[in-house]
């Protein structure tokens, strides 16, 4: 396999983003519950029963990068976010354990998501709260997203790159310097 440099992989994995994002706004978003008239914004990231989004090593990189364009403070903040949560959790040692659960440590209030636009996850993008579930949209669209994610992954770090719980995969791959 050619091997991606970080710089050119990062590059595609927000094409393959911009592409699930218009995918999912184009035929599914519209029948979706609005965000913005949510009684309780945010819950889909902090609801520490709920979220389960893991993610790979170049996803991480991309938060940290985000992260990192953020004000020191603000930084040093996340940072004390991150490390809570992986505590809290039990995160270490999730040994891939999808049952493993946490607060994601990127929701802000006031705010919403810091990484919405630059890198937010794939599961992120595709996640809304239908009335109906076959409004859903399908799980192909996802798992494509994923399957190009993973291609990037080997072809940039030459082996395959576990998907981490968010928090375990910003302290692990995201945190420069
Ligand atoms: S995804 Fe659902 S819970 Fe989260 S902000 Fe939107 S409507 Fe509210
Ligand atoms: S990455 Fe963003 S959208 Fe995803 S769970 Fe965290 S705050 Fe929510």
């Amino acid at each position: 396999m050619k091997t991606v440099s970080e710089s050119s992989a990062l590059k595609r994995l927000s094409d393959v983003r911009d592409k699930l994002r218009t995918l999912v706004a184009a035929g599914y978003e519209h029948r979706a519950k609005s965000c913005i008239a949510c009684d309780t914004p945010g819950a889909c990231c902090l609801d520490e029963h709920f979220v389960n989004v893991r993610i790979s090593r170049l996803e991480a990189v991309a938060i940290g990068n985000v992260i990192g364009g953020l004000p020191s403070g603000k930084q040093a903040e996340i940072v004390t976010k991150i490390d809570d949560a992986i505590e809290k959790y039990g995160l270490v040692d999730t040994n891939g354990d999808p049952t493993k659960t946490f607060a994601c440590p990127l929701y802000e209030k006031g705010t919403g998501c810091l990484v919405h636009t630059e890198a937010k996850p794939m599961p992120c993008i595709q996640h809304a709260c239908y009335e109906n579930a076959a409004d859903l949209p399908p799980d192909e669209l996802l798992d494509d997203a994923e399957v190009a994610v993973d291609k990037l992954n080997r072809g940039t770090y030459r082996s395959p790159q576990p998907f981490l719980p968010i928090p375990l995969a910003i302290k692990r791959f995201g945190m420069r310097g």
